[in-house]
């Protein structure tokens, strides 16, 4: 995959799809201005957010710091608290909620979350997942200061 394969502006090419390339992607989009670069995400996964440690499906795979204290938005800490809150992504786990009222959901559900601000930029092609395994990376042009 080259620049001239997506045709428009500066192409920023993220490997890896997992927490950290998501919201860098997510963060990429909220704050350039519109159509200011092509964000690609190259993730063989299936959905972006999720990566090793919130895929699994097992649901006694829990998060191991609470809700609280997890965040795709700096400075917003009960961010993802309060979207396990609006969307009632936990109604039905009494096991998230522990005895100190901390909330420990499905590491899944905290992929979810993280997937869930993204897709508005998937569907409006912000953002792009190339769904595939980048196998080697080749320096071409100049680097410009
Ligand atoms: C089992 C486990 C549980 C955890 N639980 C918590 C928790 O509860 N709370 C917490 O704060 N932190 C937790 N962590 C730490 C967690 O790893 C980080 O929070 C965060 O998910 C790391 O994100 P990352 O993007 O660096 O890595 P990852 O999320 O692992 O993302 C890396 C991605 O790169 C992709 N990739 C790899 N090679 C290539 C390639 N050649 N081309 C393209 N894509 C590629 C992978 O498919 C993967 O999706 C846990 C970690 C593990 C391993």
């Amino acid at each position: 995959m080259s620049a001239r394969d997506l045709g428009r502006g500066p192409v920023v090419a993220i490997i890896g799809g997992g927490f950290s390339g998501a919201a860098t992607a997510f963060h990429l989009a909220r704050l350039l201005p519109a159509g200011a670069a092509d964000i690609v995400v190259v993730e063989p996964r299936e959905g972006l957010g999720y990566g090793l440690a919130y895929s699994t499906a097992d649901p006694s795979h829990r998060i191991n710091v609470p809700a609280s204290r997890m965040t795709l938005i700096s400075g917003q800490d009960s961010h993802f608290a309060d979207w396990l809150e609006q969307t009632g992504a936990i109604l039905d786990d009494a096991e998230a909620i522990a005895a100190n009222g901390a909330l420990y959901p499905q590491r899944r559900v905290f992929g979810r979350y993280v997937e869930s601000y993204l897709q508005p930029f998937l569907f409006g092609k912000v953002i792009r997942h190339v769904r595939s395994a980048v196998a080697s990376v080749e320096l071409s042009g100049r680097a410009t200061s």
